[in-house]
């Protein structure tokens, strides 16, 4: 079984390197539970949401992004199991290629670069599996699409869902 595992928001913790900046920024600090359902740039003053839908095209956007709680142990686990694959969109952020890949160094150095998918639109993604966080990757997948949850992806009621990674153990049957 081949299971494709985006990175932002579903192992590197982007929610939380906008949520860093905008408090460094403006000295407000929002919270994920003030997010759900929607992303930080709609709920900001209007004159600051160019600034914040811009932080990711930064340089240093990517660079150490918090690890998702559990993330490394249990994908090490799939990994051990099944062929998987890390796929990120990352060409819609060209300076965050060379971070990506160090951060999965640093972090899942168990995934080979040939296991590692940095790509445009992922329709081209084939696999049994794909885990991810946005409605418009899933939604062109032609495996199982598996949404893991994200503030802003709340309220999609479309999707087989994972809360966290420890319920990934019990979807897989890891334990
Ligand atoms: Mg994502």
């Amino acid at each position: 079984m081949r299971i494709l595992i985006d990175m932002d928001d579903v192992i590197a913790d982007a929610v939380e390197r906008f949520l860093e900046w905008y408090e460094r920024d403006f000295g407000i600090r929002y919270t994920k539970e003030d997010l759900k359902g929607t992303k930080l740039h709609f709920i900001v003053p209007e004159e600051h949401r160019k600034i914040v839908k811009d932080y990711p095209h930064h340089p240093d956007f990517f660079k150490d992004l918090p690890v998702m709680e559990n993330s490394k142990e249990v994908v090490e686990e799939l990994n051990n199991r099944f062929e998987v694959y890390i796929a990120s969109a990352a060409m819609e952020f060209p300076y965050s290629l060379p971070h990506k890949n160090n951060w999965l160094d640093e972090h899942f150095p168990f995934i080979h670069w040939k296991r590692r998918i940095f790509c445009g639109d992922k329709s081209v993604l084939k696999g049994d599996v794909l885990i991810d966080d946005h409605d418009f990757n899933l939604s062109v997948f032609n495996g199982r699409p598996i949404m893991f949850s994200a503030s802003h992806n709340l309220n999609e009621t479309k999707y087989e869902r994972l809360d966290n990674w420890l319920d990934a153990e019990k979807l897989f049957d890891l334990k």
